[in-house]
């Protein structure tokens, strides 16, 4: 049986995790969940699988989730009750686990996606933001330790199924696929006015805000290839992204002779979830097999780096290297939540992460506190021209 924590398990990876581990009984145990501030799903999920540990967001929805518990009859004692972003370690780091879903949004992922490495456990990583921003320490703690980071990043476990027995100097290069999201026939005059419900509108996928808008400025994909950097020891100049708006590619290695493996499935997150549960073994799955007679057509366009500024930031960023990956990490969740959230205009976006970027010294990322200390600037920089840039036209 698998010993499974679940970091971000009421988001959309979450509760696809507890779908596909619940699609084999008796194969895996869930030891730990740490949801978010969605407490009814929390607690439907604690109900159903009966973790040792449950983290929520903070201290009263921690109450708030055990009275929810209490009225509906669960057994307290058999569950410890934690919060924040200690609780969310202590799920991490639980000793009866021994593969930790990290599936938490963003760089409140780092930390404890950083002690469940430490502590030897593998790690099915779909929080990229921890590699985008410390890629270096998590890699070289995974060494360390003897412990496998598997990619759950539908692009990143397509490559990695491609790579299954080969050796890195094979490699030519990587081809990311992207969607190109919902706007990528949009004009670039009438990028500046869409509103966030056209941007959370994603053509092929379904997931949470901060992805979907992501996805939509191709930032995703930039930090997809700073993923793909550290996940796979190639140099920036051989990760290529080709867009792809049927998302049935899932990526593609070409290699040295000229040869492309690519992976292809239906686009359900269950897939690779499942892969990253199992490897390296593979385990039947109940979706239903891809039915390439439906397929209308597979095309391959360019990404327009003039519209979508943000994947160009993504490689400057990686190329410059150091903090600097952390601060376009940084710059972008504010960004991001400012246009979720304060009307920010779509293509301030890139404004801002580019202002910010461009005032930062890289440093050598060569600990979590050099990390932390250039997000926490790039965090207070990008607020200061967030709270100032022009607002959309909503
Ligand atoms: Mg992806």
């Amino acid at each position: 049986m698998k010993h499974v924590s679940i970091l971000g398990s009421t988001g959309s990876i979450g509760t696809n995790t507890l779908r596909v581990t619940s699609s084999f009984p008796g194969a895996f145990r869930i030891v730990g969940l740490a949801g978010g501030r969605n407490i009814c799903l929390l607690a439907d999920q604690i109900e159903a699988v009966g973790p040792l540990v449950a983290s929520s967001f903070d201290e009263g929805a921690s109450l708030e989730l055990q009275e929810i518990l209490r009225r509906r009859g669960y057994p307290l004692s058999g569950t410890r009750f934690v919060h924040g972003q200690e609780g969310m370690t202590d799920v991490a780091c639980h000793p009866e686990a021994t593969t930790v879903l990290s599936a938490v949004t963003g760089a409140a992922g780092l930390l404890p996606t950083y002690r469940a490495l430490d502590q030897g456990k593998n790690i099915a990583l779909a929080n990229k933001e921890t590699l985008v921003m410390a890629g270096g320490i998590m890699m070289e703690k995974a060494r360390e330790r003897g412990v496998e980071i598997i990619p759950v990043d539908s692009e990143h476990n397509a490559i990695h199924q491609c790579l299954r027995g080969a050796r890195r100097p094979e490699i030519r290069r990587l081809i990311l696929t992207a969607s190109g999201g919902p706007f990528r026939q949009t004009p670039k005059e009438k990028l500046a006015r869409v509103t966030r419900e056209e941007a959370l509108h994603h053509p092929t996928w379904r997931m949470g805000e901060k992805i979907t808008i992501d996805s939509a400025t191709l930032m995703n994909k930039g930090l997809e290839v700073i993923e793909a950097f550290w996940l796979f020891g190639v140099g920036p100049d051989s990760v290529d992204v080709a867009v792809h708006p049927q998302s049935i590619v899932h990526s593609m290695v070409e290699f040295v002779d000229g040869s492309i493996l690519a992976q292809l499935g239906q686009t359900d997150m269950r897939i690779p979830i499942q892969y990253a549960l199992t490897y390296p073994e593979r385990w039947p799955c109940p979706l239903p097999s891809l039915d390439f007679f439906r397929l209308s057509k597979i095309e391959f366009l360019e990404p327009d780096r003039d519209r979508f500024r943000c994947l160009d930031l993504a490689y400057k960023a990686l190329r410059a290297g150091g903090t600097s990956p952390a601060v376009l990490n940084a710059a972008n969740e504010v960004a991001v939540d400012a246009f979720l959230n304060r009307g920010l205009g779509f293509q301030e976006i890139p404004s801002i992460i580019a202002s910010v970027l461009g005032a930062h010294l890289p440093e050598e990322a060569s600990s979590l506190e050099a990390i932390l200390k250039a997000d926490a600037w790039a965090r207070e920089k990008a607020g200061e021209l967030a709270a100032a840039a022009p607002r959309g036209s909503y």
